[in-house]
C-alpha cells in the first residue's frame, strides 16, 4: 500500500486540511477502482467499511492478487469531519457557505466540445484521449474555497479510474445505490451482493453529485460523437450503507466482503468469479422516487419500517399535533419499496419524511434530497 497525503488549502492562515490516499497494487494496472468514503462526513458506515477494506485489500495485495490497482479515500472530507455545531456534527453542508458537500461538482460536460474534436475510429485511442481531454478541463476549473479545492481534488484523483464506488448513508435506511442509467448493468452484480432493496437511476439527477460529475461526460460524449466508438470509461455508484446509526463491525466486514466480490467479478481482484446473490430489487427510475413531505409540523410517528414494501395508498407515517393530539395519517401516493426515512421524529413543514422507489411518478428538475 501507497499512503499519499495532498494538502487542502485552507481557509485560513494557522489552519490546515489534507485528504490520505492509500493506492493498492501497480500504479496503473487496469481495471482501477476509486473506492471514497463519508464525502458527506457526518455518514459513517462507509468509514468503518473502508477499514475493513484496507484490513483486506492488504492481505490480497500481499499474497499478489490483486490484478489491477485500487485507490482507497477512508476520509473523504477532512473539512466536514471538522464541523460541529452545539455538540452536533455538520458533515453534510459547508458552515461557510451552506454548501452540500457532495453537490456542484464540476460539470466537464462543457468541454465536450473539444474533447470531441480530437475522436477517432479507434475505442483505445478515444478513451485516452478522453481521459487526457477530461483532465485538462478539471484542471481549468476555479477553485476558491476549501470546499471548491477538495471537490477539485477528489474528482482529479477519481476521473482517470474505470469504476469508482462513493460509500454515503441516508438519515434511516435500506442498503441503496444511485447510479446513471448506462451503468445499470454494471452494478447490478454490486447491488444484489449488498442485497439492495433499491437502485435509483438518472441521466440527470439536478445536482452534479459526485458520481454523475465523473460518469455523465462518456455518456454525453457517446450520444453528442454518435459516429464515433467512444466507450464509457467511468462506471461510478453512489452505495448508500443504510442509515447513519448502522455503524457496526458485523456489517462493516459484509458490507466490504460484498464490495470486494464485486472487484473479483470485474478482475481487479483474481480468483474465481463469486457466485452472484439473486437481486432483491429491480432498478427504477429516480424520476419516480416520491418524496414524502410533512404538510405541517407535528410529532412524527412511522407507521412503517425502511426496506418495506408499501402499496398506492398505504399510511407510511402519522402527524400528531402536540396541542390537540389530532393525528393526520401520511399516505404514499405510489407503491414501492420504502427505502429511508428521517432520523428526526418531530416534522416541520416541507421536511422530507422518507422515499419510495416507485414506478409511476415522473419528477423533474432536481431529483435529489437538499
Ligand atoms: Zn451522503
Amino acid at each position: 500500500m501507497l499512503t499519499e497525503t495532498i494538502a487542502i488549502p485552507a481557509a485560513a492562515p494557522g489552519t490546515a486540511h489534507h485528504l490520505t490516499v492509500q493506492r493498492f497494487g501497480r500504479a496503473g494496472a487496469r481495471p482501477c477502482v476509486y473506492i471514497q468514503a463519508a464525502l458527506h462526513a457526518d455518514e459513517i458506515p462507509g468509514m468503518i467499511c473502508a477499514q475493513a477494506l484496507r484490513r483486506e485489500l492488504l492481505a490480497i495485495e500481499a499474497a499478489g492478487h490483486l490484478q489491477g490497482e485500487v485507490v482507497l479515500v477512508p476520509v473523504a472530507n477532512p473539512l466536514g469531519l471538522g464541523q460541529q455545531v452545539l455538540g452536533q456534527p455538520v458533515g453534510r453542508f459547508a458552515l461557510g457557505d451552506g454548501g452540500n458537500f457532495n453537490r456542484d461538482f464540476p460539470d466537464l460536460c462543457v468541454s465536450l466540445s473539444r474533447i470531441g474534436e480530437n475522436l477517432a475510429d479507434a475505442p483505445q485511442h478515444n478513451l485516452a484521449i478522453i481521459r487526457e481531454g477530461l483532465a485538462a478541463a478539471l484542471s481549468e476549473v476555479p477553485a476558491l474555497t476549501p470546499a471548491q479545492h477538495l471537490k477539485k481534488t477528489l474528482m482529479g484523483i477519481a476521473l482517470g479510474c474505470d469504476v469508482v464506488l462513493d460509500l454515503h448513508c441516508d438519515a434511516e435506511a435500506a442498503m441503496h445505490l444511485y447510479t446513471h442509467t448506462a451503468s445499470a448493468e454494471i452494478f447490478a452484480p454490486l447491488a444484489a451482493l449488498l442485497g439492495a432493496r433499491a437502485i435509483l437511476l438518472a441521466e440527470v439527477s439536478g445536482g452534479d453529485p459526485f458520481d454523475e460529475a465523473l460518469s455523465r461526460p462518456w455518456f454525453d460524449l457517446a450520444r453528442a460523437f454518435p459516429g464515433q466508438p467512444v466507450p464509457f470509461g467511468c462506471h461510478s455508484v453512489t452505495v448508500e450503507l443504510r442509515g447513519q446509526r448502522d455503524v457496526g463491525h458485523e456489517t462493516a466486514t459484509a458490507d466490504a466482503a460484498a464490495i470486494l466480490a464485486f472487484l473479483r467479478h470485474l478482475g481487479v481482484i483474481a480468483g474465481a468469479l463469486p457466485t452472484l446473490p439473486p437481486a432483491l430489487c429491480s432498478a427504477t427510475a429516480l424520476e419516480a422516487s416520491e418524496p414524502l413531505i410533512a404538510p405541517f409540523a407535528g410529532i412524527l410517528v412511522y407507521r412503517r419500517e425502511v426496506g418495506e414494501d408499501v402499496g398506492a395508498g398505504d399510511v407510511v407515517a402519522e402527524i400528531v399535533d402536540p396541542l390537540t393530539g389530532e393525528t393526520t395519517p401520511v399516505a404514499a401516493a405510489s407503491g414501492g419499496v420504502f427505502y429511508a426515512r428521517s432520523a428526526l421524529r418531530f416534522a416541520v413543514p416541507g421536511s422530507r419524511l422518507g422515499k419510495i422507489a416507485g414506478t409511476r411518478m415522473t419528477r423533474s428538475g432536481r431529483l435529489l434530497s437538499p
